[in-house]
């Protein structure tokens, strides 16, 4: 399991609005579940953006918090820069398009401290997600 961080309002676009590419500076060799986490600087000119707009955008949600995981996904291609590629409205020209499928968004968030970039994130973090999904899931299966 690894992690990657994400600003807001793009973090919450991607557990919650659909967002299937999260544009990164850098490429990886990494393939397999990643944890979206919410880093604690927000883009505010994208907020207002019609793509963000779109994707449902709500300041009030609790998964549009900061510093915080708030969903996971599989990280299953990335795209670089050199690619000719049509990776639709979420790709931006010259940068490295990180394909994220199956997002599942937490039922809540959990506090984390991220770092720019993908990292690995703390046994004791996977292990609180992974309890949160299981949980849920008996609830929801009751
Ligand atoms: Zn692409």
């Amino acid at each position: 399991m690894q992690a990657i961080s994400v600003q807001q309002p793009w973090a919450f676009a991607i557990a919650r609005g659909g967002k299937s590419v999260s544009n990164q500076g850098m490429p990886t060799a990494y393939r397999g579940p990643l944890l979206v986490h919410a880093s604690m600087r927000v883009d505010l000119k994208a907020c207002d953006s019609p793509l963000i707009q779109a994707a449902g955008w709500d300041p009030r949600d609790p998964l549009a918090t900061i510093g915080a995981v708030i969903a996971v996904a599989d990280l299953d291609h990335v795209c670089s820069p050199t690619d000719i590629c049509d990776c639709g409205p979420w790709a931006e020209p010259g940068m490295h398009h990180w394909h994220l499928s199956e997002v599942r968004a937490l039922p809540r968030p959990i506090v984390a401290l991220g770092r720019p970039g993908l990292w690995e994130p703390k046994p004791s973090l996977v292990t609180a997600v992974t309890t949160m999904f299981t949980t849920a899931a008996l609830n929801n299966a009751t």
